[in-house]
């Protein structure tokens, strides 16, 4: 168990949604696996954010599967990752929840969310689509949001820097020695949040 010298209030932290909340590493495999034959990856050998660094997948089918990812949630069977969906359903009643993403469009993944998070009213969730990792920092500044859970250590770092605490998701990309705060489940997530 993390121990914080202050609980996390709801309100207080927003959350990435690509290796965070979505599975997205298991569906780019998937599809690389039934649509290319690509059947020699498996998401351990993913050690870098940047997939181009770490495995031996044409680019262009790489942009395809990522594009494919993006525009269609439903199409690409995206699903939660393990523990996401039951936390962010206790957090829900307690605050509106702002999810942050490098997508370049906020509207298919948006649908997605609701539809794991059926019980949410519009306004209970709120998500930004920035199109650019470097952009989350500025936009997590003028929302005032304390802690940032994400998968992309660039962007923690960014974070760091700027003085909003970032809370790494363990992923295999994203391994190694970093001074953020690092969970390797949902339970341990919320285990940091304090409800009133
Ligand atoms: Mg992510």
């Amino acid at each position: 168990m993390i121990r914080l010298p202050k609980p996390i209030a709801p309100s207080e932290i927003a959350f990435d949604i690509d290796g965070v909340i979505a599975d997205t590493m298991e569906s780019f495999l998937n599809i690389a696996r039934k649509e290319f034959g690509i059947t020699h990856i498996k998401k351990d050998h993913i050690t870098s954010y940047w997939l181009e660094d770490c495995i031996s997948i044409p680019i262009h089918i790489t942009h395809a599967i990522i594009d494919r990812l993006v525009k269609d949630p439903f199409g690409t069977a995206l699903t939660p990752i393990e523990g996401a969906r039951e936390a962010l359903s206790t957090l829900i009643p307690h605050s509106s929840l702002t999810f942050v993403t490098a997508r370049p469009d906020s509207g298919p993944i948006t649908e997605w969310l609701h539809s794991i998070l059926p019980e949410a009213t519009r306004h209970r969730l709120n998500v930004i689509a920035t199109g650019e990792h470097a952009k989350k920092v500025d936009v997590l500044k003028a929302i005032g949001v304390s802690y940032f859970v994400e998968d992309n250590l660039d962007t923690c770092d960014s974070l760091y820097r700027e003085g909003i605490n970032a809370i790494v998701f363990d992923q295999p990309w994203n391994r190694g020695h970093t001074p953020f705060l690092r969970v390797t489940s949902w339970k341990e997530i919320m285990e940091m949040i304090k409800f009133d």
